[in-house]
């Protein structure tokens, strides 16, 4: 049976089959990403290659620091984690604390930095890029890099926090950053009309603060943005737009695979 599938037109047919699927997923799947690009017309490879070697460095230097920092204060007793058992309030209230002081420090901090002298001299690096991918996560100078990678060290320094408590708190934060750095806006559109749902942040609105500089300073919520009155104006509306372009992107995809059967047939 085996062999007689392997005959010559057999393997067309399963050729033809293949390259059609292929054509097909690509087609979706490179559709579905361009719907979802906050600015269609922002990326740009020289960018691109200059954060990935700005990542590399600050990688190099801002992970030996933090790594020093953190032996030197665990070898001393200053910090720890609790493995002792939790239930799972506990874990919850500790990643909520975690969460939400984090996301203050970072707001306070962040807008501290769009400040001159201090701007130029740290912040500015990560500014270079007015189109952010996911490299644009990476590419800061090693100091702020340092300064927010040391408030899990600060946090430890006064809650020793459970085991399973750290294990929710390391992915928050290895896939927040990449996240709003993706350029790319997945949420649905009712995101920042739901009352339980636009005090945490978008993609569109980092995205948007590395477009225009201000504004926007927020890492994991809305919140002081909110009450501070620095989120853009403007945020919620360009955030439909984006919206509306990637339905009317679908839908103008659907109209063009309805009519693939037709080529095929010529
Ligand atoms: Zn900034
Ligand atoms: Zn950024």
């Amino acid at each position: 049976m085996f062999k007689a599938m392997m005959r010559g037109e057999d393997m067309l047919s399963l050729w033809l089959i293949l390259f059609v699927a292929a054509g097909i997923i690509g087609g979706v799947v490179s559709g579905f990403f361009k719907a979802r690009r906050i600015q269609p017309n922002g990326f740009k490879w020289k960018i691109f290659r200059n954060e990935a070697i700005i990542a590399v460095i600050t990688l190099a230097i801002s992970g030996k620091l933090l790594g020093l920092l953190n032996g030197w204060l665990k070898a001393h007793g200053w910090i720890s984690i609790n493995n002792a058992p939790a239930a799972w309030w506990q874990i919850a209230f500790e990643y909520v604390l975690y969460f939400f002081l984090f996301d203050t420090y970072f707001y306070w901090l962040h807008r501290w930095m769009h400040k001159e002298p201090i701007y130029s001299w740290v912040h500015k690096l990560h500014h270079k890029s007015t189109s952010p991918n996911l490299l644009t996560t990476l590419s800061v100078n090693p100091l702020e890099s340092f300064i927010n990678g040391g408030f899990m060290s600060l946090f430890l320094l006064v809650f020793p926090i459970h085991a399973a408590a750290a294990v929710l708190i390391l992915p928050t934060n290895a896939i927040m950053g990449p996240y709003v750095h993706s350029g790319y806006e997945f949420l649905p559109r009712w995101w920042n009309r739901s009352w339980a749902t636009k005090w945490f942040i978008s993609a569109t609105f980092h995205d948007q603060h590395h477009r225009y500089f201000t504004g926007n300073f927020g890492g994991y919520t809305t919140i002081w943005d909110r009450l501070c009155g620095t989120m853009r104006p403007k945020f919620e509306a360009d955030f439909d737009k984006v919206k509306q372009r990637s339905s009317k992107n679908i839908a103008l995809s659907e109209t063009a695979s309805a009519g693939t059967p037709q080529y095929l047939s010529l």
